[in-house]
């Protein structure tokens, strides 16, 4: 099987250079060119390698490695920093945002080929799991299947997205900015109410089966918790 290379770069002549590259040396390429669709588009295809270049529109590409290394199915997928020559301090930042390596731009291919092989090497396997659960309430996240209990919860796939964020972090609120940004990526049109009636939505599929685990924080957002004190 061929492993996939991420390549996150909003210049497209550039990402369509290290495209060629990465396929010669047998790689699958998939290019992104801003943040929110890349961290989608990463948790649904799981690539072995990214490289993330540091300065991108929207979100840059430190914030983008901070959101990689918080989410448990992503966050051992190795990645390579692209910053621009003489960025001393971006490479420090960009390490201790949780980057695996650097290049410096311009950098020679040839030597980003070797950074790509030395990392999926030292990579461990992307711990990709399989299932999440909270109290009766199961995700098979490879079939993209709900379950209470025993019974099958049909969700659509904004509400499952939804759920999947809240239920990787049990207890954690979540901003409606937030999952505005994870769960439905770049798509600026989309106003914050928007997550309170895909959240209704949610509930009132969930709900069918058992408890009221989702919690509402008035004017903060939304968690997943057995302690469901606010209810809307
Ligand atoms: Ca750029």
């Amino acid at each position: 099987m061929k492993h996939l290379v991420m390549v996150i770069e909003d210049e497209e002549a550039l990402a369509l250079l290290l495209k060629y590259n990465l396929e010669k040396e047998g790689y699958d390429v998939q290019i992104e060119s801003r943040g929110s669709r890349a961290l989608a588009e990463i948790e649904k295809n799981c690539p072995s390698v990214i490289l993330l270049d540091w300065m991108l529109p929207e979100m840059s590409g430190v914030e983008i490695c901070k959101l990689i290394r918080s989410k448990p199915d992503i966050k051992n997928i190795p990645v390579i920093m692209m910053t621009a020559k003489g960025e001393e301090e971006d490479k420090i930042k960009g390490l201790s945002s949780g980057a695996d390596d650097y290049v410096t731009k311009p950098f020679s291919v040839p030597e980003l080929m070797a950074r790509v092989k030395a990392n999926l090497r030292r990579a461990p396997e992307p711990v990709q799991e399989k299932e999440l659960s909270f109290e009766d309430i199961k995700m098979d996240l490879a079939e993209k299947k709900v379950f209470r209990g025993d019974s099958y919860v049909h969700l659509g796939p904004t509400e499952f997205r939804l759920l999947k964020t809240l239920m990787e972090t049990p207890g954690k609120v979540f901003s409606r900015e937030y999952l505005l940004k994870t769960v439905w990526g770049d798509n600026i049109y989309v106003e914050s109410r928007t997550v309170d009636v895909h959240i209704r939505r949610l509930r009132k599929s969930l709900n069918e089966f058992g408890p009221d685990y989702i919690r509402t924080v008035r004017a903060t957002g939304y968690s997943i918790d057995t302690h469901n004190i606010e209810e809307i």
